[in-house]
């Protein structure tokens, strides 16, 4: 009998996520585009990041928000991706509250290159990025043509329809 054939060993394939970054706090870091970097630090193996932008308000709270987008390689599965977030957001003073309150840091998964993924608590792509301005343009300005798995619409094109949409002032 031949030798068994040796295993190959497992490989965890890397892959490319969109993290959307988000503060409307000051927290120990300083203001929120210093907890914006330094969320950035924390969240390691990044590829390429957007400038930081200020956006207005969503929901009950007043409060001027800074919005950013990178690109992170990792092995790690969305659902262990989600999990590191949450302890970065902990570790920066978030704690649990209302839906769209005033947050120290927000980390969301906005998109994967693995495509889609649905499990309890976690829906990638992130089920609203396709209508938030202060998601689509930083990540246009990274990833014009990646395609949201979903409706096969490139960002690019998202971003363009959410900037008809907005009233002129
Ligand atoms: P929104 O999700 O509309 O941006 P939010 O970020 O303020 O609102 P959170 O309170 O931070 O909402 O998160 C609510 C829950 O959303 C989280 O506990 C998480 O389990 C879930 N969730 C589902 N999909 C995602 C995703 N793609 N990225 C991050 N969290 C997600
Ligand atoms: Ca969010
Ligand atoms: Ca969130």
């Amino acid at each position: 009998m031949s030798p068994a054939t040796p295993l190959p060993p497992i490989v965890q394939v890397a892959t490319v996520y969109a993290v959307a970054l988000g503060s409307n706090r000051r927290g120990r870091h300083g203001s929120p585009e210093c907890e914006i970097a330094a969320a950035l630090e924390a969240l390691g193996d990044i590829i390429a990041r957007s400038p930081t932008i200020a956006s207005v308000p969503l929901g009950p709270s007043n409060r001027r928000y800074a919005n950013a987008v990178a690109l992170i390689e990792t092995a790690e599965d969305p659902a262990t991706l989600l999990v590191r977030l949450k302890r970065i957001e902990r570790a920066f003073g978030r704690r649990p509250g209302r839906r769209w309150g005033s947050r120290v840091i927000d980390l969301d998964i906005v998109l994967w290159s693995g495509g889609a993924w649905f499990s309890p608590g976690l829906i990638v792509p992130h089920a609203a990025f396709r209508t938030r301005g202060f998601v689509l343009g930083p990540l246009a300005g990274l990833v014009p043509k990646w395609r949201d798995p979903l409706t096969g619409r490139t960002i690019r094109q998202l971003a363009q329809s959410v900037d008809r949409k907005r009233p002129r002032d």
